[in-house]
């Protein structure tokens, strides 16, 4: 590190709280120093108060670009000079690009996602989605998955403080990609969500259901699975969920969350860089 850390190396930062057990900076180090860039990744730990001073040092600092985790992602999305075409519809970012001294806002949640699938033998485009949850997750894989041409996303959530916000997500799909069927349904009501998975391809979780502490809890019955349906989570911790396990146990194409995770940071390498993230290394590495 000594020999690599200069007076000319670039930054590139993560931004949010908490930010201590984020895989992101041994991951985009690993990978600078693989590629001989000359830049160097810091994690700082910033309260969604404290984001226009933290823009601001982005600023002053000249750092190349950022991540920002939560719960910074929407108001970062405030702060900055332009954002990308699916950041405009969600209103949240995970990615700056500070180019010249214009910042620029990404997502990249639901890319990953996609390209998670992808690396499953699975493409979005022409499916229908059925995707349990309408928090950050959801939103941006909801929205991803209508620009990449899914045919159909119905949502479903449970009655709380999200609701609203999957039916704000179908209102803008609406308008950005009206030939995109989407329905909102609440998740309490379990023949509807049998009937929706019934005649879905993809089923996605990106509710924190079978995210430690609700690791071993899944919110679809067993039952409703079936061998030719492709099943996605989002959460990576644990690295299989109840979901992805009954899935597999019925021998469907599973997608889970540590994919989507891979993939997002590597879609993030390649607009800080304009490079691949040696994403096989990295897991040989890791492994
Ligand atoms: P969030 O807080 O924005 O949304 C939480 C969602 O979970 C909401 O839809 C809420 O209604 C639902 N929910 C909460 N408790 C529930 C319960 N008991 N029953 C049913 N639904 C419930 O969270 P988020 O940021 O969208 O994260 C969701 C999951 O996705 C987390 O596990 C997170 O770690 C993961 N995630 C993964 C990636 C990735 O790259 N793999 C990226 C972002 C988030």
């Amino acid at each position: 590190m000594e020999k690599r850390i200069s007076g000319t190396t670039g930054l590139f930062t993560l931004l949010g709280t908490p930010v201590g057990h984020s895989g992101s900076p041994a991951m985009y180090n690993f990978s600078f120093q693989k590629q001989g860039l000359d830049y160097a990744y810091m994690a700082f730990d910033v309260k969604k108060e404290q984001m226009p001073q933290a823009i601001d040092a982005l600023r002053l600092f000249k750092v190349r670009g950022s991540n920002v985790t939560m719960p910074c992602k929407s108001v970062a999305a405030t702060l900055v000079d332009e954002l990308s075409p699916a950041a405009k519809i969600i209103g949240a970012i995970n990615v700056i690009v500070n180019d010249n001294g214009k910042l620029t806002g990404h997502i990249t949640d639901g890319i990953g996602f996609v390209r998670n699938l992808k690396e499953n033998g699975v493409e979005v485009a022409g499916k229908k989605l059925v995707v349990i949850g309408a928090g950050g997750a959801a939103t941006a894989l909801q929205v991803q998955s209508a620009l990449d041409g899914a045919k159909a996303i119905s949502i479903f959530n449970q009655d709380d403080e999200f609701y609203a916000n999957a039916e704000k997500t179908q209102a803008k799909i609406k308008e950005a990609k009206p030939e995109v069927e989407v329905n909102v349904y609440p998740l309490a009501d379990q023949a509807k969500l049998k009937a929706e998975i019934d005649s879905a391809d993809i089923l996605v979780n990106a509710t924190i259901v079978g995210m430690k502490p609700l690791d071993g809890q899944s919110l679809v019955d067993p039952a409703f699975l079936r061998q030719d349906l492709v099943v996605a989570d989002t959460v990576y911790n644990p690295l299989k969920t109840k979901l992805i396990e009954d899935a597999e146990s019925l021998g469907c194409t599973v997608a889970p969350g540590k994919g989507m995770l891979l993939w997002q940071g590597a879609a993030a390498y390649t607009l800080f860089t304009g490079k691949d993230m040696p994403t096989d290394e990295y897991q040989a590495y890791e492994a």
